[in-house]
């Protein structure tokens, strides 16, 4: 990959399309269209074939292998979902076709509605959202909205505690409001006296996390949401994690006012790589009118010969519309495909497997690993990589090591209220053998960061390229590495 030569394939005069037979009169191009110079490889189609599946395969994916990306959800994503995504009834309509064309796609989103209320317990939602943060967006532009149409304008502030996701403070921001951070308590709950010091006449709401960035279900949730009811603000579930509690509780029933979904974690559609994604967000009857517009519903009810009429309402008080069309269409298929698979009990049990994985690799990792909030956890839980009789090992050489045995890094320092974070969420769908191959692999790294810390600082080892420098490639992005040689 370094070596320019090597990567360099264009060959002149090579070509690899092959036009179709012209059925009308060959007619020239204005001249005003034409590149004397278009300096493209040169290749046959295999060329490109092998390129291409060369570059894939660098690529770390969940098909090749173990992903504990803590927060990211990194489960299998079965194939019957791209059957269903791929069938031409879906893929072939065009968002602006009449209604009365495309019912079964609106049949599709509002069976996905529905679902998602009753596993969410909330009143209403939409599907436009294009991801999890964009959901957060449009949760606080609704809660802005809410409290406007009270005519209650000095409510500026929103609540995030120090366990919240990164995106929380940032969605909070630029819906107008001026995060407030809230500190966690010793056992990572919100702490309560704090929060209640923070409460006042000014609080817009909270986004609270839950479970939270360390994987742990906050004990006193009921109460952290009537301080902030007490106080008049309205309370957002960042409901990323909800891979941790379906079938088992609903947000909605704990008095949660605004939620969003991520659709690409917990249901299932691939992720990764920037995307797509889909972010539904769930609100109480109170905040119904101000969904994004329109909503799919049913415009007609069926009659004796009739089916039900689906269409597009509009929502009263709506924020507006905030994605193009309809939001990812192909991603709500993949999902609700997923949901019908699974059907009630599956569900729960994807939460109960995610739950018990990850307690497994917590019980057996936290005897190598500082574990600094050690109590049950949920889908994920939060190692210190970082040993005070392993001088200069930190959890950037623990998460480079293991790729050396072959799998995906944790998420790396994040939450920030971690020391030398290594956020570790292994999904349901990975088996015992798997599990038990990483707990052995981080078990061989810590006792080596003791013995040959030296094998860490220069991991990896047998990867295409090294370590990179990450702030390098955030800041200075390169995105088209081909150009042709001078
Ligand atoms: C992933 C995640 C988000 C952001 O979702 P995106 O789809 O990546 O925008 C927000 N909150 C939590 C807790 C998450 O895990």
């Amino acid at each position: 990959m370094t070596e320019p030569t090597v990567y360099e394939l264009s060959s002149p005069g090579r070509v690899g399309i092959e036009y179709a037979h012209l059925d009308v009169p060959p007619s020239e191009l204005p001249d005003a269209f034409m590149r004397e110079e278009l300096p493209l490889p040169e290749l046959s189609e295999l060329d490109v074939v092998r390129h291409f599946t060369h570059l894939s395969q660098l690529n770390y994916s969940i098909d090749g292998g173990f992903y504990p990306l803590g927060s990211c959800t990194m489960k299998y994503n079965p194939r019957i979902n791209e059957v269903t995504a791929r069938m031409p009834g879906f893929l072939k309509v065009h968002p602006l076709q009449p209604i009365e064309t495309v019912q079964g796609s609106l049949v599709v989103m509002y069976l996905l509605q529905e679902t998602l209320k009753e596993i969410t317990g909330f009143s209403a939602i939409t599907l436009q959202p294009a991801a999890g943060a964009h959901g957060e967006l449009v949760g606080s532009l609704i809660m802005r909205a809410y409290h406007r149409s009270r005519g209650d304008m000095k409510r500026t502030k929103v609540l995030v505690p120090d366990s919240a996701h990164g995106t929380n403070p940032a969605t909070s921001s630029m819906a107008g409001f001026t995060p407030v951070n809230v500190p966690s308590d010793a056992r990572g709950n919100v702490d309560i006296e704090k929060l209640r010091e923070l409460c006042d006449d000014t609080l817009a709401g909270l986004m609270l996390t839950n479970p939270n960035t360390l994987g742990l279900f906050d004990e006193h949730v009921l109460e952290v949401i009537d301080i902030v009811h007490q106080a008049g603000g309205l309370v957002y579930g960042d409901g990323a994690n909800l891979n941790a509690l379906l079938g088992v509780t609903r947000p909605g029933d704990l008095g949660f006012d605004i939620m969003h979904i991520n659709l690409h974690k917990t249901f299932s559609t691939p992720h990764g790589g920037g995307g797509p994604g889909s972010g539904p967000v769930a609100v109480a009857a109170h905040l119904a009118d101000f969904l994004p517009d329109p909503v799919v519903g049913i415009l007609e009810e069926a009659t004796d010969e009739l089916p039900p009429l689906y269409g597009f309402v509009h929502p009263p008080q709506s924020i507006g519309r905030i994605k193009s069309f309809h939001g990812h269409f192909g991603i709500i298929v993949r999902a609700l495909t997923y949901i019908m698979m699974q059907g009630p009990e599956g569900l729960r049990a994807v939460a109960e497997h995610a739950v018990l994985n990850a307690n497994y690799l917590m019980e057996l990792l936290k005897q190598d690993y500082t574990l600094p909030y050690d109590r049950d956890c949920m889908h994920e839980f939060v190692l210190e990589g970082v040993w005070p009789d392993a001088e200069g090992v930190h959890a950037l050489d623990v998460a480079k090591r293991l790729m050396d045995y072959g799998m995906h890094p944790p998420t790396n320092y994040f939450p920030l209220i971690v020391n030398e974070a290594l956020m570790i969420e292994p999904t349901e769908t990975e088996s015992k053998q798997t599990l038990d191959v990483f707990v052995d692999a981080m078990k061989k790294i810590a006792k080596e960061a003791h013995e040959q810390p030296e094998l860490l600082h220069e991991a990896p080892h047998n990867t295409p390229i090294g370590r990179l420098d990450e702030v390098k490639a955030a800041k200075d992005l390169v995105l088209c590495c081909w150009r042709p040689e001078e």
